[in-house]
């Protein structure tokens, strides 16, 4: 850690210590949960940053000028739906003219549905498709022009555990996890001789209102109590028996857009507390 007594000169410091100052992203699904956790980390490091998601209007902008003074940086808030490609391309093309480009791209936004297959609603099966998998082909294809034009550019999607395993009753939601891993690949590869890079993280449990909901559903599903959901059936499979932290996969991702990741592409990174490695 650099030290100096003239204030002006540590501020100085402070800045240039910030990996991604000048660099703008946007963070699909950041009105809460892990989202939120890797906006606050990007914010941190310096970048501008484009929030999405649902919410009280109140409480998102409370969010975002909250995020905005803490970190010296811009913030704005954008309502687009994830399910629709229209409002996708709309997202981006603000974030464009605010900000000059869109350098770092999260897409984290998810949503769940846990059901047997032979009672899972066609229309579930559409929504988690189009806001987990989709969604991040249309993000990826507005922004990748500019990335590889200015042959700077990073690209982290939120993926999961079950894009690597599966567990019963959540089929659109493995589905869509899996293809989110093999879009990864392919993006990286594209990008690759550009500068841009794509990356896939993988978590295992990770304690936010997603994780919460899905207590009482599988409570429902296997007809037990919500501890013996969080101990028998959430925590089962994950050997460290903790959830992970929205603050540790803010950490993870503003890594993975900083210049000591410039190598690394193409993976699907587990943060799973070892449940992968099973
Ligand atoms: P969350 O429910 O806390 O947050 C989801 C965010 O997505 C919210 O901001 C919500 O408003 C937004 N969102 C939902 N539908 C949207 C839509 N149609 N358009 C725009 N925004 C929309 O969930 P979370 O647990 O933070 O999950 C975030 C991501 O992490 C998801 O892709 C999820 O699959 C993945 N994930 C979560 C866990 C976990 O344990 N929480 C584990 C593995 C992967």
């Amino acid at each position: 850690m650099l030290k100096t007594k003239n204030p002006q000169a540590a501020r100085t410091q402070a800045q240039i210590m910030r990996a991604l100052a000048g660099r703008s992203a946007i963070v699909t699904g950041s009105t809460s949960g892990i989202g939120l956790g890797i906006a606050q980390a990007l914010a941190g490091q310096g970048a501008n940053v484009v929030l999405n998601g649902f919410g009280p209007a109140d409480q998102i902008e409370t969010l975002r000028t909250e995020m905005s003074r803490e970190h010296d940086v811009e913030v704005l808030y954008s309502g687009a739906d994830m399910s629709r490609a229209d409002k996708i391309a709309e997202m981006i093309d603000v974030a464009s003219h605010a900000f000059g480009q869109v350098d770092i791209l999260v897409n984290n936004a998810g949503i769940q549905h846990v059901s047997p297959i032979e009672t899972f609603p066609p229309e579930k099966w559409d929504a988690v498709l189009a806001i987990n998998l989709s969604a991040a082909f249309h993000a990826t294809r507005a922004v990748f022009t500019g990335m590889k034009q200015r042959r700077w550019g990073r690209i982290v999607n939120v993926a999961s555990a079950h894009g690597l395993i599966a567990s019963p009753f959540k089929s659109a939601y493995v589905a869509a996890k899996h293809g989110i891993v093999g879009l990864t690949k392919v993006i990286a590869l594209e990008g690759a001789e550009f500068g841009v890079t794509c990356n896939a993280v993988c978590p295992g449990y990770v304690w936010t209102p997603l994780v919460e909901k899905q207590i009482d559903d599988q409570a429902k599903a296997h007809n037990i109590s919500r501890d013996e959901v969080v101990r028998n059936v959430l925590l089962a499979q994950q050997p460290n028996k903790r959830f992970a932290t929205i603050e540790e996969m803010g950490a993870l991702v503003s890594f993975l857009c900083g210049p000591a990741a410039q190598s690394i592409t193409g993976t699907a990174l587990p943060v799973d507390g070892g449940w992968t490695a099973h």
